[in-house]
C-alpha cells in the first residue's frame, strides 16, 4: 500500500495552489462571500486553471482526467474559498458536464461540455421540487412529447447555480429531471436543459433568486417551467431512464462534496492553531498550553485524517467504476460514507475552530462563519440529506431486500 498520490497529481495540486492563490486568495473569496455574485471572471478563471469539466472526456473539450485529480482539485478550491461557492460551482460542473457526455447526445454534450471547461457555462442538476428533495422518484415536473420535442412544465426549487447560469454567464442549464411517463422512478427522464443558450433566456421559464444565510458566492434560486420547449435531442440516457442517469451522478457529485468539505475544514484547522498559539491569556499563557483547547485540535487533526482518507479512497473508487472495475453499490458506499463523514466532520471542525476563537468569531471580524455556513449548506441538505447517506450505506451493505424506502 501506498499513500502518495505520486509526482503527476502532487504536481497538479501544487499548481492548483499557486494558481488559486492568485484567483482567491488576498481576501478575494471573502469579497465574492461579501458580494454575493460569483463574477464572471472568476468562472472563467477556474476554466483557465483546467478545474471545469475536468473529467470530461477530451474529444468533447473536456480535460479527459480522472476523479482523483478532480477531487484533489475539489480540495483545493474548498481551501482557498472556505465558504464554498467557488467549490460548489467547480463540483457541479464536473459531476453532471461527466453525466451529459456519458449518457447524452455527443453533439449536444460536446456544445455544452466545451463551454463549461472554458468556464463560459454553467452546468448543474435540477431535481429537487417544493413537496422533497429526497424522494426523487416522487418528481412531479411533467415533460410531454409535442412533435420532435418535450414541453416542460413544472417547479424547481434551491436550485444551484441559477443566477450564474441565467444572468452571469450567456450560458447555462441544468441536467433537469421531468416525468414523462407513469409514477415512480421508471417514469422519469433527464434533460440537458439549457435555461439560457446565446444570451438568450428560454421562452417560458421564470425563475427567482432565494436568499440564503451563507455560501452567498453561488446563487440557490427557483426554475418554474411553463411549457418551455426542449428538444427531443435533448433527452439524456432515453425516455425513463432519468433516475438511473441521475443516481450515478449523485455519488459521483458527492465525492467532490465530500472534498471540497475536507479542503474548507483544513482551512479552519489552520485557523484554530494559529489562533491557539497566538492568544494568550492568564499571565500571558498562550490557549495552546490548555489542553481543553489543545485536545480539540488533537480530535480536529484526526477526524480530518480519517475523513480525508475515506475521500481518496472514494474517489479511486470512482476511477475504478468508470473504468468498469468497481460496481455501482461499491461507488455508493464509498461515496455515501465520504460525504457522510466528510460534511459532519467539517461542520464539526468549524464549530471547534469558532469556539477556539470565542466571542470574535461571531463578528464579521474573522471569516470562519462563513465555512461554518457552507459545510452547513451539506449538512442540512445539499447534494442529499445525511440521513439519506445512511440510507444508501445501509441499503448496500446490509441488502435491497432489507432496507427499502
Ligand atoms: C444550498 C443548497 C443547494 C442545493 N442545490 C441543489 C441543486 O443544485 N439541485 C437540486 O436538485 N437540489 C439542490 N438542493 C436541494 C437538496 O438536494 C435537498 O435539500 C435534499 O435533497 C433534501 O431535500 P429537502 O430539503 O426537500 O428535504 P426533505 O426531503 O423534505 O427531507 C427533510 C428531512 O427528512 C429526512 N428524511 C427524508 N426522507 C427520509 C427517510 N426516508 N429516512 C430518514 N430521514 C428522511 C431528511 O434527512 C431531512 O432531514 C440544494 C439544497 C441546498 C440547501
Amino acid at each position: 500500500m501506498d499513500f502518495s498520490l505520486g509526482p503527476d497529481l502532487e504536481l497538479f495540486r501544487e499548481s492548483l495552489r499557486r494558481g488559486l492563490e492568485k484567483l482567491l486568495g488576498g481576501g478575494r473569496w471573502v469579497e465574492i462571500d461579501e458580494a454575493g455574485v460569483l463574477p464572471a471572471e472568476t468562472i472563467r478563471g477556474l476554466g483557465s486553471l483546467g478545474v471545469l469539466a475536468l473529467v470530461c472526456p477530451e474529444d468533447l473539450g473536456g480535460q479527459g482526467g480522472g476523479w482523483l485529480e478532480a477531487a484533489i482539485a475539489a480540495e483545493e478550491v474548498g481551501y482557498h474559498d472556505p465558504s464554498m461557492s467557488t467549490a460548489v460551482y467547480t463540483l457541479l460542473n464536473n459531476a453532471w458536464p461527466f453525466i451529459l457526455s456519458r449518457h447524452g447526445n455527443p453533439d449536444v454534450a460536446g456544445g455544452i461540455v466545451e463551454r463549461v471547461a472554458r468556464g463560459e457555462m454553467f452546468f448543474g442538476i435540477a431535481s429537487t421540487e417544493p413537496s422533497g428533495g429526497s424522494d426523487v422518484a416522487g418528481i412531479k415536473t411533467r415533460a410531454e412529447r409535442d412533435g420532435d420535442s418535450y414541453r416542460v412544465y413544472g417547479e424547481k426549487i434551491l436550485i444551484s447555480g441559477v443566477r450564474e447560469a441565467l444572468e452571469t454567464l450567456d450560458y447555462g442549464g441544468w441536467l433537469l429531471l421531468a416525468r414523462t411517463g407513469g409514477e415512480g422512478h421508471r417514469g422519469l427522464s433527464a434533460f440537458a436543459f439549457t435555461g439560457k443558450w446565446g444570451g438568450r433566456l428560454a421562452d417560458g421559464l421564470e425563475y427567482s433568486i432565494l436568499d440564503t444565510i451563507g455560501r452567498h458566492g453561488i446563487s440557490t434560486g427557483i426554475l418554474r417551467l411553463d411549457g418551455v420547449e426542449v428538444p427531443g435531442s435533448r433527452l439524456v440516457g432515453g425516455e425513463g431512464r432519468g433516475f438511473y442517469v441521475a443516481m450515478e451522478g449523485f455519488p459521483l457529485a458527492r465525492i467532490l462534496v465530500a472534498a471540497a468539505n475536507i479542503g474548507a475544514a483544513k482551512w479552519a484547522l489552520e485557523r484554530a492553531v494559529e489562533w491557539s498559539r497566538e492568544r494568550r491569556l492568564f499571565g500571558g499563557r498562550p490557549i495552546a498550553s490548555f489542553q481543553g483547547v489543545s485536545f480539540s485540535i488533537a480530535e480536529a487533526f484526526a477526524e480530518l485524517e480519517a475523513a480525508r482518507l475515506l475521500v481518496y479512497r472514494a474517489a479511486w473508487t470512482a476511477d475504478r467504476y468508470v473504468r468498469g472495475e468497481a460496481s455501482r453499490e461499491e461507488l455508493n458506499l464509498y461515496s455515501a460514507s465520504a460525504k457522510l463523514k466528510a460534511v459532519d466532520t467539517a461542520f464539526s471542525i468549524f464549530q471547534a475552530t469558532m469556539k477556539i476563537i470565542g466571542g470574535i468569531s461571531f463578528t464579521k471580524e474573522v471569516d470562519v462563519h462563513r465555512g461554518l455556513l457552507g459545510t452547513l449548506s451539506y449538512l442540512v441538505g445539499a447534494e442529499g440529506a445525511q440521513n439519506i447517506m445512511k440510507y444508501i450505506i445501509a441499503r448496500d451493505l446490509i441488502g435491497r431486500e432489507y432496507v427499502k424506502l
